[in-house]
């Protein structure tokens, strides 16, 4: 019973830190040409406590949380660069009202 029914899942972001074998390139420069760094799991990285790698579930849930705020950040930042018939567009709505630029510092 114990085996089947998981704790709650986590979704907690761990801090993470680049592999130190492979530098986070996820993989090494082998004789014949790269290979697979598993010290941490071929993804380039590390927990930042233990400096082992994440079991391939805990993994893949840290590297989408991470990704989810990355892809966020590019999300914004496009916004706040955008420029050209985009920006005009994507502006037109958030101007006038003027509530969502004024940081009111
Ligand atoms: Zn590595």
């Amino acid at each position: 019973m114990k085996k089947s029914s998981r704790p709650e899942f986590s979704r907690q972001l761990m801090p993470l830190t680049p592999c130190s074998e492979c530098c986070g390139q996820a993989t090494l420069n082998g004789l014949y040409g790269p290979r697979p760094c598993m010290a941490c799991n071929v993804s380039g990285w590390v927990d930042a406590g233990t400096g082992k790698a994440l079991p391939l579930e805990e993994l893949v849930t840290q590297l989408s949380l991470r990704l989810q705020a990355a892809q966020r950040h590019i999300n914004e930042s496009k916004r706040s660069q955008a420029s050209g018939p985009e920006a005009t567009y994507q502006g037109s709505n958030r101007r006038g009202a003027g509530g969502t630029n004024y940081t009111g510092d």
